[in-house]
């Protein structure tokens, strides 16, 4: 039996990228996934790639700042597989903007919906979750907030850190509840929205990991199985950085 057998998991911004790759491993692992994602052709290929695999997925093309959007991801899922077990909450954006130049509604962009749609998608799914016997979340946060900083990434880094102070507190909440919420804090990981920086950002970062290669979205979506296992069942409010040992050393010379 494989760890996620017939669980149904939903993942948002699952179209590329992380979520794309966390969908493959949940899929992989006996899950049947909803591929939520702005862009529905990206969700359909990433259909397309689990069932090439062998495994279960539908696209839903959603924007979750849209109230209607969001309230289609439980009922999809209970539509379509009867059932909503687990949330991964992925979607972000991360632009580049310093203080000194950035406008209320760069800020705002970027709070509504790396931030604030994480917690309206928690809220729209919980009464499925909690009709579950293994509810869990899973966000993705970063270790860019919570950890360390970059220049031009200060709203980018608040959003993230703000979700692990939204989850703490969701984490007591639910708990009675029989829900777990925990999250995964990413390093740098190659993905269309990674390398879209460019490759000067990439070289530097690579160079700046111990383990001496960027992060796969696969990476990621190993760490969010396991939040949403079983053998998670007693973790809650907690994260796991995926990072290749990149937050670890002090400066460049502690790697040599
Ligand atoms: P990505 O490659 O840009 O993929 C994000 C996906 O989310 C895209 O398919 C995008 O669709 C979709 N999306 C954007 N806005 C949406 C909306 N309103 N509703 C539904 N879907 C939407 O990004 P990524 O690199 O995989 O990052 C995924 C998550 O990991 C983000 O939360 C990011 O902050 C976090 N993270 C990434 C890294 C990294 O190194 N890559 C590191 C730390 C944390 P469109 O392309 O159509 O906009």
């Amino acid at each position: 039996m494989s760890r996620m057998q017939d669980r149904v998991v939903a993942v948002t911004g699952a179209g590329k990228g992380i979520g794309r790759g966390i969908a493959k491993v949940f899929a992989a692992h006996g899950a049947r996934v909803l591929i939520v994602d702005l862009d529905g052709a990206n969700a359909a290929e990433t259909v397309k790639a689990i069932e090439a695999a062998g495994g279960t997925a539908a696209a839903l093309e959603a924007d979750v700042t849209r109230a209607e959007d969001r309230q289609r991801i439980p009922a999809e899922a209970l539509d379509r597989y009867g059932a909503l077990d687990v949330l991964c909450s992925n979607v972000g954006i991360f632009p580049s903007a310093r203080i000194e130049a950035m406008s209320e509604d760069d800020w705002d962009k970027v709070q509504t919906l790396n931030l604030k749609s994480a917690f309206l998608v928690v809220q729209t799914c919980l009464p499925a979750l909690k009709k579950s016997k293994h509810g869990r979340i899973v966000l993705t946060s970063s270790i860019t907030g919570p950890i360390t900083g970059y220049a031009g990434w200060a709203h980018y880094g608040a959003s993230k850190a703000g979700m692990l102070g939204f989850m703490r507190s969701a984490a007591i909440e639910f708990a009675p509840m029989g829900i777990t919420i925990n999250a995964v804090l990413p390093g740098n990981i190659r993905t269309e929205g990674l390398t879209g920086i460019g490759d000067d950002y990439l070289r530097t970062m690579e160079r700046a990991i111990p383990m001496g290669r960027l992060g796969t979205p696969e990476d990621i979506g190993n760490a969010a199985l396991f939040l949403a296992s079983d053998e998670a069942a007693y973790i809650t409010g907690q994260t796991i950085v995926v990072d290749g040992g990149q937050t670890l050393p002090e400066s460049i010379d502690a790697m040599q």
